[in-house]
């Protein structure tokens, strides 16, 4: 009983009006949650400020591509290292 009583007030603060609706891009993430048709996010009070510089480092449904650097070749030591594998 206690219980639905403390799950009630946990959807009353959405509704407060401090927290805003999520943007577009957080569309599909798992920790929406849907309060008298509209959309919050559980864990930030503002959406648009966590994708302002980027991907939300909280969303479930999307991740940064990671890009791995390209390696930097010395020519010398390559065309050294290709000369001694043809040697053997
Ligand atoms: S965790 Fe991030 S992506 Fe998910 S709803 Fe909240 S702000 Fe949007």
């Amino acid at each position: 009983m206690a219980k639905a009583a403390t799950k009630q007030e946990d959807l009353s603060k959405y509704a407060s009006g401090a927290f805003q609706t999520v943007i577009d891009k957080c569309e599909g993430c798992g920790r929406i949650v849907e309060v008298e048709a509209n959309k919050f996010c559980q864990t930030f009070t503002v959406p648009s400020a966590k994708w302002r510089l980027g991907f939300c480092n909280f969303a479930t449904h999307a991740k940064p591509e990671i890009v791995a650097a390209a390696v930097k070749i010395n020519p010398l030591k390559a065309s050294k290292r290709a000369a001694a594998k043809s040697k053997k």
